[in-house]
């Protein structure tokens, strides 16, 4: 039985403890509470990639998983996690529409595009001369139940603690000399400021999110072009998100507000009321693939961390290939291998 140290509990070092519980280890999971990313976020599953009308990486294998792994979650717990959540996207261009229109009936592409209709072509006009497609298979996931279910459901311990790195010892897989078989990193941005991977490009990404009063959206679907709009009750809608790369700060500004604002133009020609903003800080890499695997030179520190901008979409499955290549030896997504990346460790 293996005895595991988890140091981060936002989406990838809470799944990871969950799946590394269900295969029989002692998890500890350490979490400092000061959550800037899984808990700001959104929580929006897309499976298309809307510039080139693409899908997403591996996005057959990680939905369903990803689906399947949030609904048994929610077996027994009176809290729903996933939410089906149709998404009307308004095309930037016509060559947008005319990806979409080639493959709108490709098998590679029908389980997640459906096809325009006259409808579709009369929906909002406002500032949309090139026409919408609904987007198939979207959802979004409630953070907050997500991460009370797995503390629940799981054997975990949960541990409100920020880390010293100065009591670990990385030869002996120890923190404050309790001795563990591995401890894995799962710090999201805040893996900088670990001396055993800051050398690991984890890009601090901030995104800022308003929640507004607007008239002329829709409460039924999400609505999508420069921003996402979604109904969350009461006449209010989230808008997001920003992207400003290098940033790690959680400070709202008038620019993100005036940003969003601007791209809710595109949606709607009704004047929004700003009722909330909030801004997080994403995981991001420079490739946009995850970061995970042993440290190079100390086999007891491993790394699960990069899941930029879609943790939601891609943590059920990897934190599955993470306990996997931990415990069995499993090869890892060689997209995700840390020897990929052409910096080196210092330490
Ligand atoms: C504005 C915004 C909108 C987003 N929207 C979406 C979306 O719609 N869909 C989607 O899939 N993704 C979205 N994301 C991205 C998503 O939030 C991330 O991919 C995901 O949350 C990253 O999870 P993580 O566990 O790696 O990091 P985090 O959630 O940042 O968790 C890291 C945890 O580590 C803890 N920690 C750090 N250092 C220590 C230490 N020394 N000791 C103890 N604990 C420590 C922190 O307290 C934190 O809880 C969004 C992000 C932002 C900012």
């Amino acid at each position: 039985m293996k005895k595991i140290l988890v140091v981060g509990g936002g989406i990838a070092g809470s799944c990871l403890s969950y799946q590394l519980a269900k295969r029989n280890c002692v998890v500890t999971l350490m979490d400092s509470g000061t959550n800037v990313s899984t808990k700001v976020a959104g929580g929006v599953i897309i499976p298309l990639v809307f510039r080139r009308m693409t899908k997403s990486w591996r996005i057959d294998d990680f939905l369903p998983y990803a689906k399947s792994f949030y609904q048994q979650l929610e077996d027994g717990f009176d809290t729903t996690i996933l939410y089906p959540m149709p998404l009307r996207r308004f095309f930037s261009s016509l060559q947008e529409r005319n990806y979409w229109l080639t493959r709108q009936h490709s098998d590679e592409f029908s389980n997640y595009m459906s096809p325009i209709s006259e409808e579709d072509e009369s929906v909002f006009p406002y500032a949309n001369k090139f026409g919408s497609g609904r987007v198939k298979e979207c959802y979004r996931v409630d953070a907050e139940s997500l991460l009370n279910a797995l503390k629940i459901k799981s054997s975990f311990q949960l541990i409100q603690e920020t880390v010293d790195y100065s009591q670990i010892n990385a030869e002996k897989g120890s923190y404050k000399n309790e001795v563990y078989d591995c401890i894995v990193f799962c710090e999201g941005y805040q893996a900088n400021d670990n001396p055993w991977f800051n050398y690991l490009p984890v890009d601090p990404t901030k995104g800022e999110v308003l929640t507004v009063k607007v008239d002329g959206l829709s409460e039924t679907e999400v609505l999508n072009r420069k921003c996402s709009a979604a109904f969350v009750g009461n006449g209010a809608y989230k808008v997001g998100a920003t992207y400003v790369w290098h940033t790690a700060n959680t400070i709202i500004t008038e620019e993100g507000k005036q940003e969003l604002l601007d791209h809710l133009n595109c949606l709607t020609e009704h004047p929004a009321t700003v009722v909330d903003q909030v801004a997080g800080i994403r995981p991001t890499t420079i490739d946009r693939r995850p970061l995970m695997g042993f440290h190079p030179e100390h086999n007891k520190l491993a790394v699960f961390n990069g899941l930029g901008a879609k943790g939601f979409l891609l943590a059920p499955l990897l934190s599955e290939e993470m306990s996997a290549y931990l415990l069995d030896n499993k090869v890892l997504d060689k997209e995700c291998v840390l020897t990929r990346l052409k910096t080196t460790s210092a330490n």
